[in-house]
């Protein structure tokens, strides 16, 4: 009988040590994990600078809290803002907690204008402001009633919220590829067109970049496969490879709105996972996005020979990676490569995401491949 509360479903499965792309059982058992920790370990797991970054601050110091100067957050902040072009960063430990804090800044920012425009299908995160902002009602079964003050439009759709914009408006918040709701690519015009809108009607634009940001798609940020600077950026998951931090990255207008007393987490740029996070961003050089590109290139390729009738579309940027079923298999999928040792994840039913690590191999690819069109021809 587990004393854990039941919000989790669990695979009968447990690890206990990690090493670069493999993951091993508590028997030994060697398992490929394509999945990452849901977009996490981006440099794989036990990678040796940043195992070493972080174990040099924990012999050093664990805690002081946000009271005192912490030069360490100084260096990552003006590595996320040289590497966005935006102006400062607030540390958090989580994306979620990203979002809340890009809420009350823009709500701060706007003065009167309290409402933020969001996208169905959207995932932000699971505390009240978060999940008031995701689209996806089901999430919201038992916690009503929801924090007001958010529209819902269709994602990938100008003309929708062009309707929505009134003088309540402040802000639209969107993934700029939607990851929980499926590896959703908007066109290539949204993102500049939804950004002149935004500069037209005096809107902030906030893209969360929690799960496609930190090099996942081959950019730092994903929003830079387009030529537009947002106004906030939410970035958590992949910012320290796996220990909890999130970050919210503001413009300077925003920034000028937040005072000392406005917002603030005893934990939020913890020292160690802010160690991990400054290797993390030195490793993330143009060489190794490219390479992350190009990796996601030959995994969607490799796929596609396969040429499988229950494939029915693979999508994606570098190594965040959706494959479409014709059936509501993908569940099912992901159950049988977990007991073919590899680790997957799914979005709903028709979705299987692939979200493995920079320093996969192309042996490590064929090898997928050749599990997963067996795993295919069974189900
Ligand atoms: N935003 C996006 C786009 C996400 O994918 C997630 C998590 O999957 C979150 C926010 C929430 O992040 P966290 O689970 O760290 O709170």
């Amino acid at each position: 009988m587990s004393a854990l509360l039941k919000n989790y479903s669990r695979y009968p499965v447990e690890f206990v040590e990690g090493k670069g792309i493999n993951l091993y059982d508590v028997n030994g058992t060697k398992y490929l994990d394509f999945l990452s920790g849901i977009a996490v370990t981006g440099f794989g797991h036990r990678h040796k600078e940043i195992t070493e970054a972080a174990n040099n601050q924990l012999n050093k110091l664990w805690h002081v809290s946000n009271l005192f100067e912490a030069t360490q957050q100084e260096n990552l902040a003006a590595k996320l803002t040289k590497k966005s072009g935006l102006h400062s960063v607030f540390f958090c430990n989580s994306g979620t907690e990203a979002n809340e804090a890009a809420i009350k800044f823009a709500r701060k920012w706007g003065g009167d204008r309290k409402t933020i425009i969001v996208a169905n299908g959207s995932f932000h995160g699971r505390t009240m402001g978060s999940l008031s902002a995701t689209g996806q009602k089901k999430l919201w079964n038992g916690f009503t009633p929801m924090l007001q003050g958010f529209k819902f439009v269709d994602f990938n759709n100008i003309d929708q919220i062009k309707e929505q914009i009134d003088k309540t408006v402040c802000a639209v918040m969107i993934e700029p590829i939607q990851g929980e709701n499926g590896i959703i690519i908007p066109d290539d015009e949204y993102l500049p067109e939804l950004k002149q809108l935004c500069n037209e009607k005096n809107i902030l634009l906030i893209l969360d970049e929690v799960q496609a940001g930190m090099g996942r798609t081959g950019k730092f940020f994903a929003y830079q496969w387009s030529n537009i600077l947002p106004d906030i950026i939410t970035s958590a998951k992949g910012l320290a490879n796996g220990l909890p931090l999130g970050a919210t990255i503001c413009g300077k207008s925003v920034a000028n709105t937040i005072f000392p007393g406005d917002h603030g987490s005893t934990f939020g740029g913890n020292p160690v996972a802010v160690a991990a996070a400054n290797k993390v961003v030195d490793l993330l050089t143009e060489k190794q996005l490219l390479e992350n590109y190009n990796n996601g290139e030959t995994l969607k390729k490799e796929i596609l020979s396969l040429k499988n009738p229950l494939i029915k579309t693979i999508r994606g940027k570098g190594l965040m990676i959706g494959i479409e079923f014709t059936k509501p298999v993908a569940k099912v999928i992901a159950k049988e490569l977990l007991k073919n040792k590899i680790l997957v994840g799914n979005s709903g039913d028709t979705v299987l995401r692939l979200l493995p690590p920079f320093i996969i191999t192309k042996d490590d690819i064929q090898k997928f491949a050749k599990i997963f069109i067996s795993v295919l021809s069974k189900v």
